[in-house]
């Protein structure tokens, strides 16, 4: 047997080092075990290697899960404001890139070297390389066996993230462990995550890789306008990303390419003002040229606006703005930024992250069925999650 903890932190990541801050801050003996080399290895990538360390506009809105009132307590005890002041008590600059996302100025790594000072300011102990194989309840608690031995804890809290980037270390362990207690888990899925397209709409789409357009792009009635970029796979860029999160295997999405314009009513204006001009060069004054040609090849490309129907006009908008398109499929976790589903927080107490029927064992982060939009959102519901368990192991 190791030595006893009164708190044992599956994952040293962003849920579970924030986890550990606060419960050493309460005079917690705690104890963080990660199988990886180093501590906070997605928050190192995360925003391009600048961490999008959280959103000015953090709200519950902006999270998925199938019981939406969840994450409301967590996010209105540990606030934006409140992982901003510790980063600005580090001396750490950032600043806002767009949509209330914020950046570091420097690199992500400040984030994970502020958290294990943090960690190491309050005495928590960080043991890395080292792999849990299986967790058992005690009398006092539990045991939890890894690669290093045996550890005995009161309380365990399971902050092992979701099943995103397997090459980084991603696990099913949470899924299993929840599993063996009895939890149930809402069905899990990659998210964040580029859309791959038919062979077919590929082939025709493939002079288009490279090529990124301000779109509107809808999956029921949930819309998102950023950026969207062609790939030699199918679609991705942060619109796409979003709304992968929303959009169901068979379904359609909608996307406008040229959201801003009134196609239909430039179009026809075009016809009398500028009868003589040909499609492709009109349309490239809305969209990338690559992508108006094309548009324009399918529609007529050599015919000069005089010559277009008012129906044949339609179908050019149609196509530009009211796209519907049925990808193939999600690329897959290898690309996901993160999982949906995950622990059903039916089973969970929304103050404390713990397990109802299970005192003592908490769940926190991405392994837990609340997943936020891109845009810093889910390190925000890691920094809340592991703040509230934090207070309460
Ligand atoms: P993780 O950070 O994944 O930590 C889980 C830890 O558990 C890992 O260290 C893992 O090694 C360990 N572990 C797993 N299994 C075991 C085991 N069996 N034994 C021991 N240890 C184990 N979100 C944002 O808000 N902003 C961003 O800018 C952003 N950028 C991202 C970029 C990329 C490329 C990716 C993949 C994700 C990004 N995300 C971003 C999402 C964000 O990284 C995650 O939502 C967040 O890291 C989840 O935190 P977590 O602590 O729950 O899990």
């Amino acid at each position: 047997k190791g030595a006893a903890f009164d708190v044992v932190v599956i994952g040293a990541g962003a849920a579970g080092l924030m986890c550990a801050i606060e419960a050493g801050k309460r005079g917690r003996r705690v104890l963080v075990v990660d199988h990886a080399k180093a501590a906070g290895e997605k928050i190192r990538i995360s925003g391009g290697g600048r961490c999008n360390f959280t959103n000015l506009n953090a709200a519950p809105k902006n999270f998925l899960s199938d019981n939406p009132h969840f994450c409301i307590s967590a996010l209105s005890r540990y606030q934006p404001k409140d992982f901003i002041a510790l980063v600005e008590r580090h001396g750490i600059a950032w600043h806002e890139k767009t949509l209330g996302q914020l950046f570091c100025d420097g690199s992500a790594r400040q984030i994970v070297d502020m958290l294990l000072a943090e960690m190491q300011a309050v005495g928590a102990e960080l043991r890395l390389q080292t792999a849990v194989v299986s967790v058992a309840k005690t009398d006092e608690g539990f045991a939890v066996e890894t690669s290093g031995g045996t550890i005995m804890c009161r309380s365990l809290v399971v902050a092992s993230g979701g099943l995103s980037i397997p090459k980084m270390g991603a696990t099913g362990l949470g899924h299993d462990i929840a599993r063996q207690f009895g939890l149930p888990i809402v069905a899990t899925r990659p998210g964040l995550v580029p859309l791959t397209l038919a062979p077919d709409l590929l082939e025709r789409l493939q002079p288009l890789a490279g090529v990124s357009v301000d779109a509107s792009v809808k999956s029921g009635k949930t819309r998102f306008d950023e950026a969207m970029l062609f790939t030699h796979r199918g679609l991705s860029g942060p619109a796409i990303l979003q709304i992968s999160s929303y959009w169901r295997e068979g379904g359609t999405i909608e996307i406008a390419m040229a959201p801003g314009a009134d196609l239909c009513e430039t179009l026809r204006r075009a016809r009398t003002e500028r009868g003589r001009q040909s499609l492709g060069t009109l349309l490239a004054e809305h969209l990338p040229r690559r992508l108006a040609l094309l548009v324009a090849e399918s529609h007529g490309a050599d015919r000069r606006m005089a010559d277009f129907s008012d129906k044949a006009l339609h179908a050019v908008d149609a196509a530009v703005n009211h796209w519907e398109v049925r990808p193939a499929g999600p690329e897959g976790y290898r690309t996901a930024e993160v999982t949906l589903g995950g622990v059903d927080t039916r089973a969970l107490d929304s103050k404390t992250m713990e397990a109802k029927a299970v005192p003592g064992l908490h769940f926190i982060g991405e392994v837990v069925d609340v997943t936020g939009w891109l845009g810093g959102y889910n390190f925000q519901w890691a920094w809340a999650s592991g703040w509230c368990a934090g207070q309460a192991v």
